[in-house]
């Protein structure tokens, strides 16, 4: 259930709701929107009776919420959030562009393809430093040494970074070099990582998990957010089906479902929803056309050598193209701020 406050309530009165939501054995939640406070009620077995808070100073209305996401859904916040990543907004009426190696190699590759990236548009660097890989035995990432390459890649470029945690024995470590916090495929129902996630300062990109629907996504999504971390963006990279032709099947009808169900950004991996790079160009474009906030792609300038993904991931001169196309594909949708389906 959602608490709306009137526009001009006044802090006291706030502070009163909130103490009548806590007296009945709830969980009150501020949710500040553009021009007036809500709050959540959270923690109830079953049906809330309204009228214990409709007659409170400052209440305007009491809406129930029906989805069992609660702070995720669009009934909680009905505007778009926008998740800030130090100069880069992710989110309603942007399109962030996010590129970077499947993992940091070494110092010169990371800081070669950075330079590429950043030249050709990105507004963000990705790398893996702790690589979750089908194989015990291929590469797993430079660990701490690739964090600190991360931080080098910030410093000389300025592109925040954005690194998958793969656990929580290195979660602090991660979070410490971090602009932005990835959960992967293989950990989207990690429930111990989802609520570390969620009292991280740091904002996490949560990617969907491979055989997961997305009552399931936003399910995690809401272990994020129920830890008092709101920065969270959705990341659709494909999910299993039976075809060959791609490494996964994007599922591009999950970015209107998403956006009428939830505030959140949704950005789309094509690359590792196609695992081939002559599909990535083409489900980028698709993915801007059908309303993602943005994209996450794998670049390398040496893919024959790439010690991971090196099959998907675009030479720069692909990416200069896929950045150009993807911009004017976003420029002809018009998007202004607050427009939501
Ligand atoms: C990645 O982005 O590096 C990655 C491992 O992706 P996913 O979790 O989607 O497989
Ligand atoms: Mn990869």
């Amino acid at each position: 259930m959602l608490i709306v406050m009137e526009k001009n309530a006044t802090p006291d009165q706030i502070k009163a709701v909130e103490a009548a939501v806590t007296a009945r054995g709830y969980e009150a939640r501020p949710i500040p929107g553009g021009e007036r406070m809500s709050i959540g009620v959270l923690r109830n077995k079953g049906a809330v009776d309204a009228s214990l808070f409709l007659g409170l100073g400052g209440v305007k209305d009491v809406i129930p919420v029906t989805r069992p996401y609660k702070l995720v859904s669009r009934e909680t916040r009905s505007e778009d959030t926008v998740v800030r990543v130090g100069d880069v907004a992710i989110g309603n009426g942007h399109m962030t562009i996010i590129a970077g190696p499947c993992a940091i190699e070494s110092e010169a590759q990371a800081l070669t393809i950075a330079r590429h990236v950043k030249d050709a548009g990105a507004h963000m660097f990705r790398g893996g430093a702790f690589k979750p890989r089908t194989s015990p035995y291929s590469f797993q990432g430079l660990g701490l040494e690739g964090l600190e390459i991360l931080a080098k890649v910030r410093h000389e470029t300025g592109l925040p970074v954005v690194t998958e945690v793969m656990d929580m024995a290195t979660f602090d470590q991660v979070e410490s070099y971090a602009d932005m916090i990835q959960i992967g495929t293989r950990n989207m129902q990690n429930f111990s990582l989802l609520r570390r996630a969620g009292r991280s300062t740091r904002p996490v990109l949560l990617k969907r998990g491979m055989a997961a629907t997305i009552d399931e996504w936003l399910m995690a999504a809401e272990y994020i957010m129920e830890g008092g971390n709101t920065q969270v963006i959705l990341c659709e990279r494909g999910v299993r089906t039976f075809v060959h032709h791609s490494r996964n099947t994007l599922d591009l009808s999950a970015v209107p479902y998403v956006r009428r169900e939830s505030h959140l950004p949704i950005i789309i991996d094509p690359s590792h929803a196609a695992g081939r790079r002559d599909q990535v160009i083409p489900l980028s474009r698709s993915s801007i056309a059908v309303g993602a906030h943005g994209l996450m792609v794998e670049v390398h300038h040496q893919p024959d050598q790439a010690l991971s993904d090196g099959a998907q991931s675009l030479y720069p001169q692909q990416f200069v193209q896929l950045c150009r196309q993807s911009q004017a594909i976003f420029n002809l949708l018009d998007e202004g701020p607050t427009a939501h389906p």
